[in-house]
């Protein structure tokens, strides 16, 4: 008889076939049936068989099929007839239990495709395997609801919403959309929302409108960096604008130095400053708006929201007409988000989680091609060996005191306190924070996932 190339504990190997492609293995249950599945009557007679086509792992980089050739039963009891239960293999799908759980756990990694030529079944079986696979972690993985919360932007094909945990630097939700309904439903369907103390976001109505309205509690903080972006990108303005007035050597230069110029005043090299005043002094209008930015930058210098107003409005009265125009969109976002911007310079939550956050964004095309949603939402909610977790011991509570009986001059409560079962009655509890941010950026860098 063949060796049981199969590891199935389980099954008799009865025939392997092998191809190029394909193992062809022949097996059957190995205990026979001893009662009748459905009165228990042990009364049962054999009734048939028939071969059932069972696919399994992929083995040496070829497809397995099992043909098991299953027995039929007859109850002389209760006269009903049965197959008997097949060990191993799904109830649902012809396949064994562990080919199931693999191309769950390969399909977060992986293209459908790639799966289903790698174990011969259609790609709408993965899809299918996959979704169940997802349903069940949802269910099982459970996400500590954010004190602090961030809602961002990730582009995953389309701009989707990310809800992240700040002091964690993890992300615990993502949301096909950015829609006030999407992010209305999200947050008043998450558990423990009511003790959310900050969200960090960046200026998006729909956010703002969703939070208000469902944690009327919560602090709202614009984070510094949507709005400094909003600098460069009007000093880009400026700097865009001169390309017409250029020769191509000198626009190329523009472009070159273009680095230079977004870089902040305190951070350039000796060179550099060299360089950036050439530009300046040759472009006045170049040299405002470049000082505009700069000087909008030291606004977040401020150590008090009254500070930075008062920053603010100076910086608005030397906003010249020249460069007025570039600067509104600034300007105006600054004045419609106002008291949001500045609880920033009370509550500054955001700092290590921006930067980690923003890694993540630069190298996340990477991830987008020929996945739906669903499969890209799952591949970072349940990267495996990314959460970060956390395990809390139960709190100190003193112990109750017994009964003090004195047995052999001893104190009974003393010898009750050595035992261990007095000790830990709760037992830990893990707390998953969400799935780590370094952790996820690195694994996908690296192709893991
Ligand atoms: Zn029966």
């Amino acid at each position: 008889m063949p060796t049981n190339i199969l590891n199935l504990p389980a099954y008799h190997v009865t025939h392997v076939d092998q191809n190029d492609h394909d193992y062809h293995v022949k097996a059957e249950v190995k205990a026979p049936l001893t009662a009748c599945l459905h009165c228990r009557s042990d009364s049962i007679v054999g009734f048939g068989r028939r071969e059932q086509l069972v696919r399994d792992l992929p083995s040496h980089g070829k497809r397995v099929g099992i043909y098991v050739d299953t027995r039929r039963f007859r109850c002389r009891a209760c006269s009903k007839t049965f197959y008997e239960p097949l060990p191993a293999i799904d109830a649902r799908r012809p396949m064994t239990s562990r080919l199931i759980e693999w191309v769950g756990k390969q399909a977060i990694k992986r293209t459908f495709a790639s799966i289903a030529d790698e174990v011969g079944i259609d790609e709408k079986s993965v899809r299918s395997i996959f979704r169940d696979y997802i349903n069940e972690l949802e269910k099982t993985i459970r996400f500590e609801t954010p004190k602090w919360m961030g809602i961002d932007e990730i582009h995953l094909v389309r701009p989707r919403g990310v809800i992240a945990n700040i002091q964690n630097n993890t992300i615990v939700e993502l949301l096909p959309n950015r829609n006030k309904e999407t992010i209305l439903r999200y947050l008043s369907g998450l558990e423990g929302h009511q003790q959310v103390q900050y969200v960090a976001m960046d200026m998006w109505v729909p956010y703002r409108d969703a939070v208000e309205e469902v944690m009327p509690q919560v602090r709202i903080v614009i984070d510094k960096f949507h709005v400094l972006k909003m600098a460069n990108e009007a000093f880009e303005r400026v700097r865009k604008s001169y390309r017409e007035s250029l020769t191509p050597k000198q626009r190329r230069g523009l472009m070159h130095d273009r680095f230079v110029m977004l870089k902040r005043e305190h951070d350039l090299t000796d060179q550099e400053a060299l360089k950036l005043s050439g530009w300046l002094s040759n472009y006045p209008e170049l040299g405002l708006a470049y000082r505009l930015k700069e000087d909008f930058f030291k606004i977040y210098d401020a150590s008090t929201p009254e500070e930075a107003l008062a920053r603010f409005a100076a910086w608005d009265r030397a906003v010249t007409a020249e460069v007025r125009d570039a600067f509104s969109d600034l300007i105006q976002a600054w004045r419609n988000w106002q008291p949001y911007i500045l609880a920033y310079f009370d509550h500054p939550v955001t700092n290590a989680y921006t930067e980690c956050l923003n890694g993540l964004l630069r190298i996340m095309d990477r991830l987008g091609r020929g996945y739906s949603f669903e499969a890209l939402r799952a591949k970072i909610l349940f990267a495996e060996g990314a959460y970060k977790k956390q395990l809390i011991r139960p709190k100190f509570t003193r112990q109750r005191k017994e009964p003090e009986v004195a047995i052999y001059g001893f104190q009974v409560e003393y010898m009750a306190s050595l035992s261990p079962t007095n000790q830990h009655k709760d037992a830990d509890r893990e707390i998953n924070f969400g799935v780590d941010i370094s952790t996820l950026t690195r694994m996908i860098e690296s192709g893991d996932i």
